[in-house]
């Protein structure tokens, strides 16, 4: 369980994080989900115990992860997969985590083993991993104490289609286990595909929260019809707000069954019908990243 409340961290006049709530239930794979410079990391360094808050707190079943004793075996970290010794191999980085969380360097191959590096690969060179070998070392790294929570920044960065399939399993067989996983991505597709719960954040403040069956659902209905003229007008006279969308067919303020039953009554054919699975979600996010995006970083913030 994570609980953050209230939370702000300020870098001089910038406000990074902007008294940010939420919680992060066992069971549940949490995604956090906003674009490039949200305040993602900022949170989830705090949360791990790297960054001090400005204010506010944020817990791991209830206590500060810096008054946890021997950490790694409670809470799993992956924060930056770059940072990592390049100069050492993957076994050897995860034997030398073992050797300091006291644990069993057996336990090192059953890691290895579930993230899906070989032998051969785990006797290689940090330095010569791509991104998702070092991603995969950073969450075997982050799962060898056998934590009951795991924080892992963008660990989807670097992965293939497949990879984040692979991803999703791990980490869903953790939650199942009662684990708590609380997870950033910039991509909403991989949130999408990963977690069950999501929390959006966009210029440091929380912007939606819920279940990914509450973001995704409430959002109308698309509709392509033989006549969507006609439809258009059945609806507005029953009072359902529509509007043409831009690839075609209609987007309605409404669920499919009402959409249904408008068509019915003026006998217009309906070719597709379905729930607008994500739509409100993907255009907050797309607004909140074109937000984003329109406000250049200057000299003076890169530096701070
Ligand atoms: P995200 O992880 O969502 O990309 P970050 O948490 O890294 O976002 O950054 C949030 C904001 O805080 C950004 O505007 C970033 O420039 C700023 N920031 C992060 N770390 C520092 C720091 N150490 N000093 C100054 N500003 C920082």
């Amino acid at each position: 369980m994570i609980t953050v409340q209230n939370l702000t961290k300020r870098y001089g006049d910038h406000v990074a994080v902007d008294d940010v709530s939420f919680t992060c239930r066992p069971g549940q794979v949490t995604g956090f989900l906003g674009p490039n410079g949200a305040g993602k990391s900022t949170t989830m360094r705090i949360i791990a115990g790297l960054t001090p808050a400005t204010s506010g707190v944020a817990h791991l079943y209830g206590v500060d992860y810096r008054t946890i004793p021997n950490p790694a075996t409670q809470v799993g970290v992956l924060l930056d997969a770059s940072a990592q010794h390049a100069g050492r191999t993957g076994a050897e980085i995860l034997r030398l985590a073992a050797m300091t969380m006291g644990i069993n360097r057996d336990r090192v191959d059953e890691m290895l083993e579930m993230v899906s590096l070989t032998p051969e690969e785990a006797g290689r060179r940090v330095r010569n991993y791509s991104l998702g070998m070092r991603q995969r070392l950073g969450i075997a790294a982050a799962l060898l104490g056998d934590p009951k929570v795991l924080i892992l920044d963008e660990p989807a960065n670097g992965l293939d289609p497949a990879g984040i399939h692979w991803m999703r399993t791990l980490l869903r067989d953790y939650a199942d286990r009662g684990g708590t996983v609380l997870l950033s991505s910039h991509l909403l597709h991989e949130i999408e595909i990963i977690a069950d719960d999501i929390v959006v954040i966009g210029n440091g403040r929380i912007v939606a929260q819920g279940t990914k069956a509450e973001l995704l659902a409430g959002a109308g209905s698309r509709v392509h019809s033989l006549d969507d003229e006609a439809l258009l007008r059945a609806l507005t006279a029953a009072q359902i707000i529509a509007r043409p969308h831009a690839s075609g067919g209609l987007d309605v303020d409404a669920e499919p069954v009402e959409v249904g039953r408008a068509a019915a009554a003026v006998g217009v054919v309906l070719t597709e019908l379905r729930p607008a699975d994500g739509a409100q979600l993907e255009a907050m996010f797309l607004q909140l990243t074109s937000d984003t995006q329109r406000e250049q970083p200057t000299l003076e913030g890169a530096l701070r």
